[in-house]
């Protein structure tokens, strides 16, 4: 009987490999292990739960060929998976699913009830590293209307995780905006006050790495045992999985299996799920079963609040009229404004320097030079007159037509924004204009935005996009 199944998973095996290339076979294929055929029946042993989910997510149509071709047209699949529990112990258990070939997509969204949880027990909570700094707390993180929501779901999940709706938390925003701080924050309080859970962030450039890694030195099975013992887990910045297939799909299964047993998934990304581009339509739905929440970029008085926590954990006090100088002019963005603090606390604390007025210029001068090396007029202008569809030249020159006007005060506002230049010089770079008409162009941008929601909406978009540049 033995022989027999093994001939015919031979045979399938000569139809596989013909499909699916010499890497997928000995990945897929090679570990499994026939165990008998019973009338049309071919069970087969897979090392894992989600060795069995992979083919059947993945192979489904290779599978169906090769089975038909040896065992005729009723040829079918059954799996033994083996589950290890990790003890060495309790020796691995085998867990049967009689209806293989895509059963389980047929069967519901892919989180079939029927599915133990596995826990594997071999990492310890307290020696696993979590890859958190503990300088994110939620103690530093300073509240404001631009993050509230954010941090109060975060609160919530830190101190039920995977037990809220908010499951998966995926939170996004801007550069800068505090989304690393806030799920770094969330991760060390979890680790405080229940250190027996295993806690892991990663961005997903380790997760991709790891994933390539593994996926080449055939460790795919390491790979997710590590990734499904984990309690909370912290992806940073999912947007750049963004037309990773395979990464994706590893995701997508860790990512159920752990929301499946209660785990709880945090992540975050530049934009809400629905903006999304290069996933595959049920990863994004999945990101949106729990709770989504925006950070956005904070106003004066968080920016003011945040520069004192920074200077006060240092020991420092600053000025208020020097931090509010500096909520006014770092406006590109929080981490834009860590590097000038950091700056002002060199000078400080080393050339024991007193932090006024006139330091936290020069600073913020050679600082804002480096931010701004490469955001040129030309590019403010050109990103402008492309974006409100008018001609590049036209804009620079002396054109009185109001929808070129607008357009030109707009590029002069960000130039006086973005780049060193004095007003005389903004002027030059349109037509040989003097200071005064600059200053006219600033203030009536500021009155439209003021008045008119829609302009102010595309200033701001326009905004984005040449930070973008910056960052
Ligand atoms: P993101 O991940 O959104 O790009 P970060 O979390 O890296 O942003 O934040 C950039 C910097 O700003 C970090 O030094 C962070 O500590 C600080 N920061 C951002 N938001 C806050 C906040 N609300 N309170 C205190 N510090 C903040
Ligand atoms: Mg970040």
């Amino acid at each position: 009987m033995v022989a027999d199944c093994t001939t015919l998973w031979n045979d399938c095996l000569e139809v596989i490999r013909e499909s699916v290339g010499e890497e997928n076979y000995s990945t897929w294929f090679k570990p499994i292990v026939p165990v008998q055929v019973e009338g049309d029946v071919l069970t087969i042993q897979v090392p894992s739960q989600f060795f069995y989910e992979w083919l059947e997510d993945n192979y489904v149509p290779v599978l169906k060929k090769a089975l038909q071709k040896v065992l005729g047209p009723n040829g079918r699949l059954e799996y033994s998976v083996i589950v290890d529990s990790g003890n060495t112990n309790t020796p691995p258990v085998t867990v049967h699913y009689p209806n293989g070939m895509g059963s389980r997509r047929a069967s519901g969204n892919g989180l079939d009830s029927e599915y133990s949880p596995f826990t594997y027990k071999a990492l310890n909570p307290q020696t696993v590293n979590s890859r958190l700094n503990p300088n994110y707390t939620f103690d530093n993180f300073v509240e404001g209307d631009c993050n509230r929501l954010a941090r109060s779901a975060g609160l919530a999940v830190a101190k039920k995780p995977g037990v809220t709706s908010f499951n998966p938390l995926m939170l996004y925003g801007g550069v800068g905006v505090g989304k690393t701080h806030l799920v770094q924050a969330i991760g060390n309080e979890i680790r405080n006050s229940m250190p027996d859970k295993i806690v892991l962030y990663v961005d997903q450039n380790d997760f991709t790495t790891q994933f390539l890694n593994a996926l080449q030195n055939h460790k795919l099975q390491d790979f997710q045992n590590f990734y499904l013992q984990v309690d909370l887990l912290i992806l940073d910045d999912v947007q750049f999985l963004a037309g990773r297939e395979k990464t994706q799909e590893m995701f997508f299964h860790i990512f159920n299996q752990l929301h499946q047993s209660g785990k709880q998934v945090i992540m975050t990304s530049d934009c809400p799920p629905r903006d999304m581009k290069g996933f595959q339509e049920r990863l994004l739905s999945r990101f949106k079963w729990g709770l989504t929440a925006d950070l956005q970029e904070p106003d004066f008085e968080t920016k003011l609040a945040i520069i004192h926590r920074k200077m006060q954990a240092d020991g420092i006090t600053i000025p208020t009229e020097v931090a509010e100088y500096l909520a006014y002019s770092v406006d590109t963005n929080l981490r834009d404004m860590e590097g000038v603090l950091n700056s002002l606390i060199f000078h400080a604390t080393l050339l024991k320097k007193e932090i006024d007025l006139d330091l936290a210029k020069e600073v913020l001068k050679n600082i804002i030079k480096e931010i701004q090396a490469d955001v040129s007029v030309d590019f403010i202008q050109k990103t402008v007159s492309e974006y409100f569809k008018v001609d590049l030249e036209a804009m620079k020159g002396k054109v009185k037509k109001r929808e070129i006007v607008i357009p030109r005060q707009v590029a002069m506002y960000f130039c006086k924004r973005y780049t060193q230049l004095t007003l005389a010089l903004i002027g030059e770079n349109f037509g040989g204009r003097d200071h005064s008409t600059v200053i006219h162009a600033l203030e009536s941008v500021e009155d439209m935005m003021k008045t008119d929601a829609n302009f102010k909406s595309s200033v701001e978009e326009l905004g984005k996009k040449l930070k973008l540049r910056m960052n």
